[in-house]
This record gives C-alpha cells, structure tokens and sequence, in this order.
C-alpha cells in the first residue's frame, strides 16, 4: 500500500503502546524466518478504523513485514503468537 507510514511509539495512545510491548522480541515468521520487531523490521500502517488509537485519536492499522517472505503480520496476530509462546502476558 503506498500511503503506508512507518509509525514510532512517540506517536502515543494504545498505538504507541502497542509499539512498545512488541519492539525488541524476537519473532518467528511461517517462512522459518526469524527477526527483531522493531530493529530488523520498521513497525508500518495506514489509517483505518479498525486500528489502534494515537494519542490524538487517529486510528492505524498496525503491521509489519517478513524481510525474507514479505508477509504482513497484524500487531493482534504477533502480540497473540508472542502470549502463546509466554513472551508476553
Ligand atoms: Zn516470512
């Protein structure tokens, strides 16, 4: 999508602290790929309601992309597979 941006915690709200509970883990992608949310892989998105909140109320859809397959990973989908593996509670 080409009005995605790359977004920073510093953007606040349950966006910007969602950036943060994920930066820094490791993660495992389907393609046996592994990297580190926020260092390896910028944290992306584009405006939707569907999304989570900055601190001025703006809604992103929050994502990431594999570097090796490209697949685009849902920050509810790295956050569900990180509580799973007891990474996070
Ligand atoms: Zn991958």
């Amino acid at each position: 999508m080409t009005d995605d941006e790359i977004l920073t915690s510093d953007l606040g709200g349950e966006l910007g602290d969602m950036i943060d509970r994920l930066s820094g883990h490791d993660f495992d992608c389907t393609c046996s790929h592994s990297f580190e949310l926020g260092r390896d892989t910028d944290f992306v998105g584009y405006i939707h309601d569907g999304g989570l909140a900055d601190k001025v109320g703006v809604k992103y859809w929050l994502y990431t992309v594999c570097p090796d397959c490209g697949y685009q990973w849902a920050w509810h989908k790295i956050e569900a597979i990180l509580v799973r593996a007891g990474v996070l509670k």
